[in-house]
């Protein structure tokens, strides 16, 4: 079995509080409402992932997979600088794939085997958002059994990309706010219990007081439950 990575998500708070860094062989969900970062935190971890070992990265490639048309080059480009990595040649190393609807992003694992054993060091892909095209296309009560049957399909999938080539998962789920509080139920996201259980990490994230970010970690199997904050910036995720 080969060894487990970690990969920078930029804050070292937000690093201490998942041991490190984001895993590979594993499969990580970040969920919260709209504008909390769960796209701000997947472009940082697709520049960080190229870092050498000792900077947080894994020296590796990456795969967006773009759902909702979130990635955006500019930001990539501001992340890279602050870095000082050359902007052209992160860019290559994000391998961006657009899924139209939830067949083609079931499909896209396919790819993405493909891609590997030509080759290419990916080391994370990320899927930002899961459940938009799933969400907007089964809809109804009667649809919801075979919307799970997809979705736990295609994170078993991923889930196999993992542990295969050592690659860490990094999906993106928006959920509504919940009032007062992260003690209400956040397993009820949508997605339900089938990505609770496909998740080992599950960071719930709320949107905090001057522009600040909370990160929650919830129903983790190895790790004690906590939370930090951390500030979205133009060099990207900070303290
Ligand atoms: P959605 O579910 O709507 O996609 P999200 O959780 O993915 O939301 P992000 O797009 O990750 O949200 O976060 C957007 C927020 O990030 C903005 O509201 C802004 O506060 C912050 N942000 C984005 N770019 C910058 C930047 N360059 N500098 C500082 N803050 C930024």
């Amino acid at each position: 079995r080969k060894e487990v990575g970690h990969i920078s998500v930029g804050s070292k708070g937000f690093n201490d509080l998942i041991a490190g860094g984001i895993e590979t062989q594993a499969i990580t969900e970040v969920f919260g409402e709209f504008g909390s970062g769960k796209s701000q935190i997947s472009h940082e971890l697709a520049v960080t992932v190229q870092l050498p070992v000792e900077q947080g990265g894994l020296d590796g490639e990456c795969v967006f997979v773009d759902t909702e048309n979130t990635f955006r080059p500019e930001r990539i480009e501001q992340i890279a600088n602050a870095f000082e990595l050359p902007v052209d040649e992160v860019l290559q190393k994000i391998h961006v794939a657009r899924a139209f609807n939830s067949a083609h992003q079931i499909l896209m694992v396919d790819k993405i085997n493909e891609l590997i054993q030509s080759g290419t060091n990916v080391r994370l892909v990320i899927v930002d958002s899961l459940m938009a095209h799933f969400r907007a296309e089964y809809v109804g009560r009667e649809s919801l059994a075979v919307r799970q049957q997809k979705l736990n399909q295609h994170l078993h999938s991923l889930q196999q990309i993992a542990n295969t080539y050592n690659v860490a998962v990094f999906l993106t789920n928006q959920v509504q706010a919940k009032p007062d509080s992260f003690f209400g139920s956040p397993t009820k996201a949508i997605g339900g219990h089938v990505l609770g259980h496909a998740s080992t990490y599950r960071i719930w994230l709320k949107k905090g007081l001057a522009g600040k970010r909370i990160a929650r970690l919830v129903d983790s199997p190895h790790l004690p439950e906590g939370e930090c904050v951390f500030k979205i910036t133009s060099e990207g995720i900070v303290d």
